[in-house]
């Protein structure tokens, strides 16, 4: 981390070499000054575009239109953005066209949160002109200028201040919160991607019961897309949420959230798609949802049932998900449990067993059909569980024996 630090240093010095301004800016100041490691290096800059691109070596044009160079250097990659304000929100998107200005208070000023629009230069002196290290010290999330106008002009700024207070565990500044509750309705121009993004974020949060609770309580999920058209009839209190902060799970944080808005297992899939998740998310917390919802306590041979049908990853996030649920305390043991069983089943895949489905046709005489697939299944839970040996003499016999019985 030191070294990404020192990286953007670097790229700092070679920026005022050429006589442009430059600073570290945004989260990464905000971070220095509570002394946590940052996600990334931003720095600001008076040099253009097509100036940064010519005096660094190694560029990628990231967010051209939007003044963004990434600068390749010492083995990391540091955002260049050129001093900018942001002009025509109409479409209550992204802004329009952006303006190049010159100078750093300008640029500080467009951001959205008084704890994010402060700037570092390379001695490390903070530039704080709206108050962000006092925001700091009181724990409050504050929009730089007016919070109307402000989310006006990018309702994002309203799920992004709630996504903070989780961050850190703030609060929300008094005029801030009156705006986010009178602006709510501004959310449904937002699009789904952005919203995602921010969830994202919110599940790395500590208190991310906290996040998703200012969501409901100032309404502005009512009017956020996807979740806009789902009709949530109960509002989940500060109790309901809490549980969620148990786990740091992605996974389990997201079912979870259906949960807290009264989603059905049987909807639990399309529900999750109107997230625009990729499809192995999907089906992660698909079936953490439905086998959280219907967790019953385990024994041995049921346990070692489930494990075979639904593989170790997903048995254990439906497991983090119940104790969730149950409100009971994260429980090590059952984990370890799980993890002892499954690591002391001789197969766990159809493809370990001795014998293959062309096998098992040849031997029984049996056209192929639905039949094979079920033998290979029971097959593969007699052998998991110690009731036959992985051998294919055995497993032929068996297998032409169950076959036959259930050929239909
Ligand atoms: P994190 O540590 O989670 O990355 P961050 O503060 O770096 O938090 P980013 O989303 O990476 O947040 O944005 C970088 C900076 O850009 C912010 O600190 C803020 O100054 C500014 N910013 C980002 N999104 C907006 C927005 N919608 N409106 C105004 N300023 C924004
Ligand atoms: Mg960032």
């Amino acid at each position: 981390n030191d070294e990404r630090r020192r990286a953007a240093i670097r790229v700092i010095e070679s920026l005022e070499k050429e006589g442009f301004e430059a600073y570290l800016v945004g989260g990464c100041v905000r971070d220095y000054v509570l002394k946590k490691t940052p996600q990334d290096y931003d720095v600001a800059t008076s040099a253009r575009p097509e100036q940064v691109e010519a005096i660094f070596a190694h560029t990628v044009p990231t967010g051209i239109k939007h003044g963004t160079v990434t600068v390749l250097q010492d083995q990391t990659s540091v955002e260049v953005t050129t001093f900018r304000i942001e002009s025509d929100y109409q479409d209550h998107r992204r802004p329009g066209r952006v303006k190049f200005v010159s100078s750093l208070k300008q640029d500080l000023a467009r951001r959205d949160f008084t704890i994010n629009a402060m700037a570092q230069d390379r001695h490390g002196r903070i530039y704080d002109y709206f108050s962000g290290i006092e925001d700091l010290n009181d724990k409050k999330v504050r929009t730089v200028g007016n919070p109307v106008e402000r989310f006006h002009e990018d309702p994002l700024r309203m799920v992004r201040a709630a996504r903070f207070v989780a961050q850190f565990d703030f609060e929300l500044d008094k005029q801030t919160e009156l705006a986010l509750l009178k602006c709510k309705q501004q959310c449904v121009y937002l699009s789904v991607e952005r919203v995602t993004a921010e969830l994202e974020k919110m599940w790395k949060a500590r208190r991310a019961s906290k996040g998703i609770g200012i969501l409901f309580t100032c309404g502005l999920i009512y009017s956020l897309p996807p979740f806009n058209n789902w009709k949530i009839q109960d509002v989940p209190g500060p109790d309901q949420l809490a549980p969620m902060d148990w786990t740091d799970d992605r996974i389990i944080r997201w079912a979870y959230l259906l949960f807290c808005c009264g989603v059905s297992s049987d909807n639990a899939q399309s529900r999750l798609r109107e997230f625009r998740l990729s499809n192995t998310d999907i089906a992660a917390i698909t079936s953490c949802f439905r086998l959280g919802a219907e967790w019953k306590s385990l024994t041995e041979t049921t346990a070692k049932r489930l494990l075979l049908t639904e593989g170790l990853t997903n048995v254990l996030k439906a497991s983090g998900l119940a104790k969730l649920l149950r409100r009971l305390p994260a429980d090590v043991f059952l984990d370890k449990q799980l993890q002892k069983w499954w690591d002391e089943m001789p197969v766990t895949q159809v493809r370990e067993l001795d014998i293959s489905g062309k096998e098992l046709v040849e031997h029984c005489q049996q056209p192929a059909g639905p039949w094979v697939k079920k033998t290979l299944a029971y097959l593969l839970e007699k052998v998991a569980l110690g009731q036959l040996p992985n051998q294919k003499n055995v497993l032929l016999k068996e297998g032409c024996y169950f076959g036959a019985n259930h050929s239909q």
